[in-house]
């Protein structure tokens, strides 16, 4: 603590009334984690060594977010995550990665800068467009690392990208030429989700499915053979009916097969098919295949050759294919389209039905399958490998891997990677314009924007042409993000660093984000380098309010990070996150779970200032004195406790590792032992003397360990009292510079647990005694008749000065308890039956 002002609650003291005291009596949690915040970032306390090539690497590769401006409980709770494992491994000795980005392209800030500016993209040139969202874009980004910083996580933000930086989207633009070299991209027209407000592609990772009421409505076709009934809830895509379909095996339609409808409204003569993916119990087992209504449609379309009639323009409205209904919207055109089948009547009966529809994952606007040239990249063809490296790789918790695996198997179609907006990384390609062949741009053009520039003294490869048309789209943002991996590591340039840090060693990441990033980044980085981007893949679950519902404003279970920051300091959250549920689980929000946070810091606070005050003549570099019973029960208990918290943390299970430090800091630590020590501490004759040098080497060395268990997870209050406790003696100033405790098996000691468990029981049972006589604990007790059961009574007879001294007892008295037989447990004699005279 050797900051300005703000580091002063430390160094208070001096010269104020608690000169003899470690610590000021208050723990001003606030002042001092802001105190901390600045030192480290002073001292670069995080910084990834570069030169270090000692120590192994641990490379953690952080899901860039949206720059929202909202730091959010769920993003809390993932930060958290993030932050235990890189706290914990730079303790493991390891020389951390652990870099932030910010992923700015894409829809969520176009359709914000739309929404806060109250314009629409095709109102603005292309540059002022850009110029609007990366203003908001870098306003979103300081709050939200504001919140991050204001969270303690050990992020090197030496290492900060911003995915909008022409330096970051020319590794994007080289990564497409790279893929488009492989064979891996290709252009083409094929049917795409699309999103009608947004005007764009969206990928199927980007569909949402909601569920929707809708009607069903019987149309009469006529054909050469009679009238046929064909159920549809979307009777505005007549216009485009290209067939009829029914079931091979459906025998009411068998001299239907092969002859022709006539589509009502437009008139066309379609043909009559059979497909056996047609459904015969649903509707009246006559389906119309309109291009494209669903995926079904498509598959048709391309199984059947049938033509495409385009019925939808990139807004949703009819198109001249639909004739005089051209120009509407699709519920105009539902509605106009019902009404004249009405006047002809062709329509039938109706009923309701419900639905999942498709809906843009930002807008919410239902989506339509449309066909327009775009970029792809070739993933249907990926499978295989996909699901191959995902088993693999290790997934905590290890379910979520069938998230991945289920998602890779459920595509349909290629990744459509084109998008018609205008923030986003350009696409580094022209067209010529004589023959429509494609130039890409060359590696040292980059970056490149072909809306705006040209291509430097090309022609083309086919015609020889010099004239060439930039293509118009950019890229899908996660185009942008999952290269992440690669770019951490240095590619394309730091070749030799890119061996030591890839792959990442840890992907972590949310539940939801599986299919979309853990996906891609696998897809282009197997397509790139031939290796799964990743070691292994942490999973955490979404925070959920305290009424049980996801966090959402709109239900007003809504918790700000800030605020929780504000009412109860970092550390006190970073439990909640901890300890509020099992890895890659929904964990709810509660503020009793952050109270209770508080509630151990302060508890933790006052008893290492108890501790610290006692140990002010202590020197811990003399040998180990001889050791009392309680002194190895704790220590065994410690080692024990570093053994769990090991584990707990090597496998990602924080609230394991928080519930047992806290648990052990709490009653075996500040309960029992120093309530138990604090005779031996205080005492000044010379015949206790060693006695107090043995608690005072406990003491010191367990309080030691417990700050650098509970290190990753309250980082703060742990810097500060392990700064205090080694104020005086040479040891790196910060315990996040430290190493993470050691067993020592040699102090585990199973026998002293025991003897030393049935002590501390008994004298709890004092304790309470006294208290329910509303007596002091040094009140002292003339007579104590103790009977306990056969073993208790034999421990506790070889312990009979300590129960003296600790509970103040002049004589005592030891029997037994005759042993309760057939009894269940709740009709037992309690363990200990005391007698007192006081
Ligand atoms: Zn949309
Ligand atoms: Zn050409």
């Amino acid at each position: 603590m050797n900051t300005d002002t703000k580091a002063s609650t430390l160094d208070a003291r001096k010269g104020s009334g608690e000169a003899n005291l470690p610590l000021p009596t208050r723990y001003d949690q606030l002042e001092l984690e802001a105190a901390l915040q600045k030192k480290w970032e002073e001292l670069n306390t995080y910084r990834f060594d570069r030169d270090d090539r000692a120590r192994p690497t641990y490379s953690i590769d952080t899901p860039p977010p949206y720059p929202s401006g909202e730091f959010h409980m769920g993003n809390a709770l993932n930060w958290c995550y993030f932050d235990f494992v890189a706290r914990y491994k730079r303790m493991r000795g390891f020389n951390v990665h652990f870099p932030q980005g910010w992923d700015c392209h894409g829809l969520p800030t176009e359709v914000r800068a739309e929404r806060t500016y109250n314009i629409k993209k095709r109102e603005v040139s292309v540059d002022k467009f850009r110029e609007i969202c990366v203003k908001l874009t870098t306003e979103y980004i300081e709050k939200m690392k504001m919140a991050m910083q204001s969270m303690g996580y050990s992020i090197d933000w030496s290492l900060e990208y911003r995915t909008m930086d022409p330096d970051y989207y020319k590794l994007t633009q080289l990564s497409f030429l790279e893929l488009l070299k492989r064979g891996f991209l290709y252009r083409g027209e094929h049917p795409v989700n699309w999103c009608p407000r947004c005007e764009t592609a969206i990928a199927e990772a980007e569909v949402e499915y909601i569920h929707s009421e809708g009607t069903l409505i019987d149309i009469r076709f006529s054909t050469d053979k009679g009238s046929l009934i064909v159920a549809t809830s979307r009777p505005e895509l007549i216009p485009a009916c290209v067939a009829l379909a029914v079931n091979p095996t459906d025998a009411r339609y068998v001299n239907f097969v092969g002859s022709e409808a006539v589509v009502p409204v437009v008139n066309r003569r379609v043909p009559i098919l059979t497909d056996e993916l047609v459904d015969a119990t649903f509707g009246s087992g006559v389906v119309m295949i309109c291009t494209f209504g669903d995926k079904t449609d498509v598959l048709w379309q391309h199984k059947h050759s049938l033509p495409v009639v385009k019925i939808l323009d990139s807004q949703g409205r009819l198109t001249e294919e639909a004739g005089k209904y051209a120009g509407l919207s699709t519920s105009k055109a539902r509605e106009a389209i019902v009404r004249d089948l009405k006047e002809a009547s062709q329509v039938g009966g109706s009923k309701p039905l419900s639905r999942e529809i498709g809906t843009c994952w930002r807008c919410h606007t239902p989506v339509e399958i449309l066909s327009a040239p775009q970029w792809f990249m070739r993933t249907k063809d990926m499978t295989d490998q996909i699901i191959e490296q995902t088993n693999k790789v290790t997934w905590v918790p290890d379910f979520s891997k069938n998230r991945m695996i289920d998602w890779a198997k459920s595509l349909d179609w290629d990744w459509v990677i084109s998008r018609q907006r205008s923030f986003g990384t350009p696409i580094p390609v022209w067209h010529c314009r004589q023959c429509g062949g494609i130039l890409p741009a060359e590696k040292e053009w980059l970056p490149v924007d072909p809306r705006s520039q040209s291509p430097q003294a090309a022609s083309c490869a086919s015609c020889g042409s010099h004239e060439f048309v930039g293509d118009a789209d950019v890229m899908d943002t996660w185009m942008d993000s999952s290269i992440t991996c690669a770019v951490h590591a240095g590619w394309p340039e730091k070749l030799t660093e890119f061996e030591r840090l890839f792959p990442a060693d840890l992907q972590p990441n949310g539940l939801d984000i599986i299919r979309t990033w853990d996906y891609y980044l696998m897809a282009r980085h197997l397509a790139m380098f031939g290796k799964p981007p990743y070691k292994t893949v942490l999973v955490n679950g979404m925070v959920r309010g305290a009424d049980g519902r996801m966090m959402h404003k709109s239900y007003g279970n809504y918790v700000e990070v800030t605020e929780a920051v504000k009412k109860y300091g970092a550390d006190s959250v970073r439990q909640w996150a901890a300890a509020g549920g099992s890895t890659g689980y929904d964990i709810p929000y509660r503020w009793a779970d952050v109270e209770y946070g508080r509630k151990f810091l302060t508890k933790l606070w006052n008893a290492a200032r108890l501790i610290l005050s006692s140990l002010q003549d202590y020197d811990p570099d003399l040998p180990a004195p001889e050791l009392d019973l309680l002194d190895r029960w704790l220590l065994s208990k410690l080692n024990n406790l570093v053994r769990a918290s090991t584990d707990a943390f090597e496998n990602f299970q924080f609230s394991v590792a928080t519930d047992s430090a806290r648990n052990f800091t709490w009653h075996d630590l500040c309960d029992q032992y120093l309530e138990a020590a604090k005779y031996r501490l205080y005492s000044d004759n010379r015949e206790g003397a060693e006695s107090r040098r043995a608690a005072q080497y406990t003491l010191f060395r367990t309080l030691d360990t417990v700050l650098k268990l509970l290190a990753p997870i309250c980082p703060h209050i742990a810097d500060a009292l392990y700064s205090e406790l080694w104020r005086d003696h040479l040891k790196p100033r910060s315990i996040h510079a430290n190493a993470w405790p050691q067993v020592n098996e040699q102090l585990i000691d199973d026998e002293s647990e025991k003897q030393g468990s049935t002590l501390v029981r008994l004298l709890s049972e004092i304790r309470r005694m006294k208290s329910e006589k509303r007596l002091s604990m040094k009140a002292p007790i003339k007579k104590l008749k103790i009977k306990a059961g056969e073993e208790a009574a034999k421990i506790l007879s070889r312990h009979i000065d300590a129960i003296c001294q600790i509970a103040v007892v002049q004589n005592v008295e030891i029997g037994q308890i005759k042993p309760a037989t057939g009894k269940p447990e709740s009709e037992r004699e309690p363990e200990f039956q005391l007698a007192a005279e006081f």
